[in-house]
Order: C-alpha cells, then structure tokens, then sequence
C-alpha cells in the first residue's frame, strides 16, 4: 500500500508539488536484496558527500543514492560560503581578531529562541578543525576581504560579513567579525564545492547510483532501520544497509502542502531559486520511522536589496509608512522583517543621491518630486511617510539612529528630492528560499523520536535535518553548507562505527 504523506493528489501536476513516500517496509517481508553496503546515503549534496567520504575513510562500504542524474543538490545552486571563525587564518590574514567564544555567543544569538546549544558548541569549537578538512579535501581560500555590502563577493575574495555580526542587536552581543568563507572562484562557490567533495568521494570508491529515488525505509523486527526502498527507472529496487541509513536529502521549500502544513508564511514568497529536490522526502522518511521534525516554521527569504551597497543609505517602510527594521541588516533578516508586516508589503525609500538599481531587479513602484508626494503615489496613510523621513533625517544628520540602531556608515538624511520607492515586497522581489526545519537529531547525527531517544539505524544531516541555522532573522550565509559538511560528517562517522546487522 502506498501512503501519500505530503499530498494525497496523484495528478502529475499536484504531485510535483507533494512527495510520495511509502510506509516502512519489514526486512522479513523483502524477497531479494538487490545491492548491499554498510552505510547508505540518501541524497548528494553537501551533507551526503561529506557523510560518504568520512564513512568511507572508516572502511565501511558506502552506497550514495540521488534522484538526480548528477550530485550537487541545493549546495550545487548556491553562493557557496561558509562559515569560519575564531580566528581563522583568512581572518588572522586579514587583520581581523576573533576567538571562539565570541563566534558561540553569536551564534547562540542568531540561531533564535530554540539554539541547538550542543550543536552551536561542538561546531564553534571544531570548526577550525572543519576548515582544514574542508580545505584538505581541495577547497582553496584566497586571503583577502570584500568589504562592501554584498549578498556574495563578485570576485574571488575569500573574507565578508556574511550575516548580521556587525549591525544591531547582535553586535552588541558579541564582538563583531567577518565569518563568511567563499572558496577562491569568480561568482558563486556552490557548484565548485559539491564538485571537490563528490571528486574526493568518487577517489575513496563510495558508490554514487544516480537517478535512483528513494521512497521508503526498511526496519528489522527490532525497528532497527536496514534498507531502504528506492526507484531506479520506474523500477523499485531494494537495498540492504549493514550498519545504517543517512538521510541528506534536503528540504522541503518545493512542496506546497508541507509548507501549508508548517510555514504557511513562506507559501507566498516570489520563490525564483530553489531545488527541485527539495521536496521534503528526506524529512518524510525519518516521519515514516518515528523520527520527529522540528523547527518546522522556519525558513529562508532574503531580499537581496543591495548590492550596491549605496541603497543601503535608503530607508525601508511597510505600509503603514513605518520602518520596521535597521536597513544595513543581513538580506535574510530583512526578508523575515518584511514577512512579518501586513501583506509582506516593504519599500526601499531612496532620494536623488543615493538612488540606484539592485543587482536583484527590484521595480520601481512609485517616484515624487517630494515626500508628500511620493506618500500619495504609494498610497500610504497621510502624513505617515513625511513623519516617519522627517523623524530619521533629524537622528541621521546627528549620527545616530535611536529607533533601530543602523550604522552610522549608512546614516545620511534623504534630503534632496526627487525621490524613488523600489518594492521589496515579498510577493514582488527575487526571494531565493530553503527551509531550516527538520528532523531532530544528536550532533552524531541520530535521528531522535519525539521522546528524544534514538530511531535505530537511522541518521540525518543538512536541511533534512534541523542544526545550526534555526531562525530565518538571525540566519548569516555560510551556517547552511558548514552545518552540512560538519554534521554530515558526523552522521557518516557514527552509521560507519555501528554495529552491524547481523
Ligand atoms: C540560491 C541559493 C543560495 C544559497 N547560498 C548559500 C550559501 O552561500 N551558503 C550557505 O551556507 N547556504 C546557502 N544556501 C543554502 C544551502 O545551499 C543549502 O541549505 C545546503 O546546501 C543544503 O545542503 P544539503 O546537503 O542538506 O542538501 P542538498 O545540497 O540540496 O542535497 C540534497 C540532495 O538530495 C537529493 N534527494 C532529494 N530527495 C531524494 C530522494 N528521495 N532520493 C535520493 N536523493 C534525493 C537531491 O536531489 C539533492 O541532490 C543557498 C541556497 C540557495 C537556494
């Protein structure tokens, strides 16, 4: 019998949108076998290839399972930074001091009301140790920092601030340093990245079966999981995992019904990039064992209003005319901010000198040769725009901003009209997206039921997962790919020292 977890549509169209998944299977039920490993993957990306090659390194035997044609997942479509500090050695090459309890309290901060406090330690601790192998493995920094206001550096400078580490609230938590680590490439990193790991892992003979999708776990009479059920050219094959199952399979931003189900507030986003793949079977699967998601609200929209960095001296209001958030924020924060008025409505407010087009694209929505003006053309409530710039040009000519704490780099009155309001609406902007919940799990990877004790046999990391990025108002680029990598580590390391099977 098959269950439709996500969607009980069958039309093409509707099942796009869902994922089918099957119950678990009895190991005693499965007539024949058609492969057998030690640990099985479910998903290339980030996670999968760094649980792969670190199980493989143990000695277990890895088979590597991917519904695409070709590794590379989410990570593959991403800007490709990630997270370091403490001192780094690009941060030490660069000029800048840090140490890990500052990169802790940070990250204890950003990771909203629910930290994984284990997680965010043992990350903080090891990630040095995590930037070497990532850098053994054959990923190259260059030592130099791109210091302007940017969602990626366009060159190959390897240094940024790549979250909210030195704006307000939190750089009055934690002492402020650029974290963000983008391998040496021209543009973006992501693709770069997944081709080094699954290159390390191809080296270390895992077993990669492409076009093979998984829809179903195997348990043993002991609800120990031992398999896993997959499709392979409309095939249903069965294999056999001697010491354990890692599900890296992403998340769920593509299907429809889960986010109804848990992050109805993403449901109407502009969603422009984004993984096919992540539909939400990884998570599905872990379900279908007894394993428990959490975090399931949360997800990722920025509104990546600069590049150029000179918007950044605009003043963002919803519509209400109000502002409602410190404009030289990370785009992610921002974008959560903009979720959270009423309509998702925002308007980057820019006068004549400081008015420019984001690299992003977003339209103009309405222009006046004065303040009054342009409050009328935007149909905001009288006087409502006009008290609001009058309040900030007051602060800013002074350097201060008493409301939301904005950087005096970006105070400056918007004073000299005409003036422009470009829509950052979420419904409107290029709003890139993934999920931040998951499957509970140890930072050993082990799926937990909701009891929190361990689903046998079964682990999970990446966005199938929920680790270190846990609020989308705190969220800094580089948290997603070095939660994977590092915790997809972890989850090969433990399946790979399981007991067998017998
Ligand atoms: C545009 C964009 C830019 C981003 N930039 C950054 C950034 O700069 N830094 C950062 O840290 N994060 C970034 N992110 C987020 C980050 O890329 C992801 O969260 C992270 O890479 C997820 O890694 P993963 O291994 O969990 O999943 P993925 O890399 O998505 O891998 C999951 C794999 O599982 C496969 N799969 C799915 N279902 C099945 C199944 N049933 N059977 C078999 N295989 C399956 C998928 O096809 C996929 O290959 C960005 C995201 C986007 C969309």
């Amino acid at each position: 019998m098959t269950v439709h977890l996500a969607t009980a549509s069958t039309s093409h169209a509707q099942s796009e949108l869902g994922c089918v998944i099957e119950p678990p299977q009895r190991a005693s039920a499965v007539a024949h076998w058609d492969a057998e490993t030690d640990v099985l993957i479910v998903g290339a990306g980030a996670a999968g290839a760094s649980a792969a090659i670190e199980a493989r390194r143990l000695g277990a035997e890895v088979l590597l399972l991917e519904r695409a044609s070709d590794g590379g997942g989410s990570t593959a479509l991403s800007g490709g930074i990630l997270y370091f500090g403490g001192g780094s050695e690009l941060q030490q090459a660069c000029g800048f001091e840090d140490d890990i309890e500052e990169m802790f309290k940070y990250l204890l901060a950003a990771s909203g009301p629910n930290p994984d406090e284990l997680k965010v330690r043992m990350y903080c601790e090891r990630n040095l140790e995590h930037f070497a192998w990532c850098k053994a493995q054959g990923l190259t920094f260059k030592p130099s920092f791109y210091a302007k206001k940017t969602t990626e550096p366009p060159g190959d400078d390897g240094l940024l601030y790549s979250g909210n580490e030195n704006v307000w609230p939190f750089n009055v938590i934690a002492k402020p340093a650029p974290r963000g680590h983008k391998p040496a490439v021209i543009g973006s990193a992501g693709r770069v990245i997944m081709d080094v790991l699954l290159a390390q892992a191809s080296k270390l003979r895992v077993r990669v079966l492409p076009d093979t999708r998984v829809v179903g776990l195997v348990s043993d009479d002991a609800a120990r999981v031992v398999g896993v059920v997959a499709r392979q050219e409309g095939r249903a094959i069965t294999l056999r995992a001697r010491r354990g199952v890692i599900l890296s399979a992403g998340g769920f931003i593509m299907n429809r019904s889960m986010l109804a189900a848990h992050a109805p507030k993403l449901l109407n986003v502009s969603l422009q990039i984004g993984n096919p793949g992540d539909d939400g079977a990884g998570i599905l699967l872990g379900q279908s064992a007894g394993g428990y998601a959490i975090g399931m609200g949360e997800g990722f929209v920025s509104v990546p209003f600069y590049p150029p960095s000179k918007l950044v001296h605009g003043v963002i209001v919803n519509a209400q005319g109000q502002r409602f958030i410190n404009e030289d924020a990370y785009h992610g924060r921002t974008g959560e901010y903009i979720l959270r008025q009423s309509g998702g409505s925002a308007y980057l407010i820019l006068d004549e000198p400081h008015f420019g087009r984001p690299l992003a694209g977003m339209q103009l929505k309405a222009a006046g040769e004065s303040v009054q003006a342009l409050e009328a053309e935007l149909g905001l409530p009288q006087g409502s725009l006009v008290h609001t710039l009058a309040v900030y040009n007051e602060h800013a000519q002074r350097g201060e901003d008493p409301l939301f704490h904005k950087s005096k780099a970006y105070l400056t009155p918007l004073s000299h009209g005409p003036y422009a309001a470009l829509d950052l609406s979420a419904t409107r902007a290029i709003v890139p997206g993934f999920t931040m919940g998951g499957l509970d799990t140890l930072p050993s990877g082990e799926v937990l039921s909701a009891l929190r004790t361990p689903v046998r046999g079964l682990y999970a990391a990446g966005r199938t997962s929920c680790g270190l990025p846990r609020s989308a108002a705190g969220y800094s680029s580089g948290l997603s790919i070095s939660c994977a990598t590092f915790f997809g580590r972890q989850a090969g390391i433990s399946a790979a020292r399981a007991e067998p099977v017998a």
